[in-house]
């Protein structure tokens, strides 16, 4: 069903209203973790005045250490959703678990983590929903791997899938991950799904955030998903590749230039 040869033409995912996918490009920004209130609230206007077209934060937080912070979980959930009342984004967050889902229902795009790209059961399960879903590429998974995960979520009915490049493991360790830059035009050659950047996770360093992003609309992906935190040094996960929201509104400008020149909307 992913299979450009099936369907020639670009899916095109209308979430809220907005365009992702053929000539439309979308910027989802937002904290990497939801933390509080003032901080959903502040970073979701900034972002929103600076032009995402989307709002991230998570709240069930896939953390490496169980001793890290873990993310709020359902009151997390609540959180966003006051941001999306208070801006009217649109959301994506993450889920952990199939038993999750009832909490999601409010959630605009359900976001599958790198480390579950592979969590056939839960892809099952959103197959069954009438949703978005971003599905992060696993850090070690092939390209082919993740057009599969793809399959397992559209052969349930569910087929509004929108892939995302996040950074592979290499033998690189100056960054916190390889930008795999060359899947861009190999996944959309092989599908009509529209394909996204996450050049914060690729990077782990808030300065190639921005090379990342102009690097990836080149490439031509069809948005980018970038973490943004009102006082990244205090954040409580991700901190040092969340842009602020002045550095965000920099990256805005040049993202307006080149997606015009590269012809999206
Ligand atoms: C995230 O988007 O916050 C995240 C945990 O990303 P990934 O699954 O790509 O590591
Ligand atoms: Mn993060």
């Amino acid at each position: 069903k992913a299979n450009r040869s099936m369907h020639p033409q670009d899916s095109v995912i209308d979430i809220c209203g907005k365009k992702l996918g053929g000539n439309h490009f979308q910027v989802i920004a937002g904290p990497c973790s939801v933390e509080t209130r003032e901080q959903m609230v502040e970073v979701a206007e900034d972002v929103k005045a600076s032009g995402a077209g989307l709002l991230r934060g998570g709240a069930f937080k896939p953390r490496t250490s169980p001793y890290s912070f873990q993310g709020l979980g359902s009151e997390g959930l609540k959180l966003l959703l006051e941001a999306k009342k208070a801006t009217g984004l649109p959301i994506v967050t993450e889920i952990m678990s199939a038993a999750h889902l009832d909490l999601f229902d409010d959630v605009d795009v359900i976001q599958v983590g790198a480390r579950n790209m592979q969590n056939f059961e839960l892809l099952k399960e959103l197959g069954k929903i009438n949703k978005p879903i971003l599905l992060k590429r696993g850090m070690s998974s092939t390209i082919d791997e993740l057009l599969m995960s793809a399959e397992y979520i559209m052969a349930g009915g569910n087929e509004q899938v929108i892939l995302c490049e996040r950074g592979i493991r290499t033998f690189e360790t100056s960054m916190r991950n390889t930008l795999d830059i060359s899947a861009v035009p190999m996944l959309k050659s092989k599908t009509h799904l529209p394909v996204i950047v996450d050049p914060s996770h690729a990077a782990g360093i808030r300065f190639m955030v921005e090379p990342l992003t102009m690097a990836a609309i080149a490439a031509g992906a069809d948005g980018v998903m970038i973490e943004v935190h009102n006082n990244p040094e205090k954040a409580l996960c991700d901190g040092m590749q969340s842009l602020t929201p002045q550095a965000f509104d920099d990256v805005m400008k040049k993202v307006k230039k080149t997606t015009e020149f590269f012809g999206k909307v």
